[in-house]
């Protein structure tokens, strides 16, 4: 020895004697012996590359563990991970749109702890139809004649439009080729699905007339598509779907209605916006709509075809069909969810989506006021929380101009040169939270809405964490 040290490099511990420190066992105990080692190689990998460019002197064996095992514990967290969605948009695509009814949970945890009757009939021991366990449920909800569902609406369009015009036209308004987010554009799909696009009319305005030209020998349907996420307003004109569909019957063709979210309720008797139902689209002549599971119908990702039996029972015979078929977890889940609908009058407290868009906004505001001082105090003396009042918005495309009015708790920094990357960060502290609470940046406020905060105990905990952090 006598100053003439090994070098930083050499005096690093072996894999073998991080593995023997206290946590280097513990992280062997938690997670086994071939993640602990690539963890601890990892974090030597990164020490000696340190150690070479000069930015770290040296480590012993039980910080090196420590740190491989932070990282054990992060890459041991769910990446789907429960959050707080704070954002004031109720049917957030990015968090997971709808938030399933107890019901529907309990029928999906029991489908995947036991075996469960998907394709078998107990009446006569024999072979079923996995469908048949919520096309009832559809039929009676909707007046369809017949119903069928597949993996999601995008998969329902794709499909009707491969069974109804494959080789044939398509006939859609200009004021109807809608992109819903995450490339659902209607232009594409329907040239997946090997039918041609004949768009008609005009952005604005589109008359029976335009339809009425469009049609001859090669036409294999007529669509109407929900214009979900945007409002055409001014000077316009649609062909409501009772004119289009007696169109259509006069030409022998049919009449396809993609209503996106799409609800089995009239949602303005729960004070929320009037969005078409389904019933309302079968009523008025479509031979098959299509709509979401995950939407407002409050249930999870699914894509419902329903209309005429004979035209339900192509689709069912095309083979994507099969490629596209839900899995009996879903299946649970959505039979569960339908039935709430079976009692209209307490399906405002069963259904999470429909609970949470007709929450009071002073319980809202009476939450906010509440919380305010937890938060104060867990930001710290450089920023100002407030309440305030806001919109809160429906999301996934639906009712996109129905706003709702609620209220949120507003984290500024209260020095006025205070940089964006100040509310940057107060957001992202948040964001580490053990429960990642999503909020949103706007007006130079970090803003939390508090419309789908329902777990206020746990949000206080996460608190006194972020708290500790600072
Ligand atoms: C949302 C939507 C779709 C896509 O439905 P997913 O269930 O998200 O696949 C298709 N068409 C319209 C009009 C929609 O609003």
């Amino acid at each position: 020895m006598n100053g003439t040290a090994a070098s930083p490099l050499a005096r690093l511990p072996s894999v073998d004697q991080v593995l023997q420190s206290q946590t280097g066992r513990l992280a062997v105990a938690e997670y086994g012996h071939r993640q602990a080692v690539a963890a601890i190689r990892h974090e030597l990998d990164g020490l000696r590359a340190a150690i070479r460019t000069g930015t770290s002197g040296e480590a012993g064996a039980e910080a090196v563990a420590h740190s491989a095992y932070q990282g054990l514990v992060g890459a041991a967290l769910p990446r789907a991970r429960r959050v707080f969605n704070l954002t004031g948009t109720v049917l957030h695509t990015n968090l997971g749109r709808a938030l399933l009814p107890e019901e529907a949970v309990e029928a999906a945890a029991a489908a995947m702890r036991s075996p469960v009757a998907l394709e078998y009939d107990l009446s006569t021991g024999s072979r079923g139809e996995r469908d048949t366990i919520v096309r009832d449920l559809l039929v009676q909800l909707t007046g369809a004649e017949d119903a069928t569902i597949v993996n999601n609406n995008a998969a329902a369009v794709l499909i009707v439009l491969n069974t109804l015009a494959f080789g044939k036209e398509s006939i859609v308004s200009r004021g109807e080729l809608i992109e819903i987010g995450g490339a659902f554009r209607m232009p594409d799909i329907m040239a997946r699905a090997g039918t041609r696009l004949v768009e008609i009319g005009t952005t604005n305005r589109t008359h029976l007339k335009d339809y009425e030209a469009a049609i001859g020998a090669d036409t294999g349907l007529l669509m109407k598509v929900h214009t979900s996420n945007y409002r055409i307003e001014g000077f316009t004109t649609a062909v409501p779907a009772a004119d289009l569909a007696a169109l259509a019957r006069r030409h022998g063709v049919p009449l396809v209605d993609d209503l996106g979210s799409g609800t089995l309720v009239d949602l303005s008797q729960y004070g929320i916006g009037r969005e078409p139902t389904v019933a309302d689209a079968v009523r008025a002549g479509a031979d098959l709509v299509t709509f979401s599971g995950d939407k407002l119908l409050g249930g999870p990702q699914a894509g419902f075809i329903v209309g005429r039996r004979d035209l339900v029972a192509r689709v069912n015979k095309n083979p994507m069909k099969r490629a596209m078929r839900l899995d009996k977890i879903r299946l649970a889940a959505l039979e569960a969810t339908l039935k709430l609908y079976l009692d209209p009058e307490r399906l405002a407290e069963r259904l999470p989506t429909l609970r949470l868009l007709r929450r009071p906004v002073g319980e809202i505001e009476a939450l906010a006021a509440r919380l305010l001082p937890a938060l104060a105090q867990a930001v710290g003396p450089e920023f100002d929380v407030s309440t305030i009042a806001c919109m809160s918005q429906v999301g996934s495309g639906s009712l996109p101009q129905e706003t709702l009015r609620s209220a949120a708790l507003a984290v500024s920094p209260l020095d006025p040169r205070a940089s964006g990357q100040v509310l940057s960060d107060i957001a992202a502290r948040f964001r580490s939270l053990p429960v990642p609470v999503i909020g949103r940046i706007a007006d130079g406020a970090f803003m939390l809405d508090l419309r789908c905060l329902e777990d206020e105990e746990r949000f206080r905990a996460g608190l006194a964490r972020l708290e500790g952090a600072a």
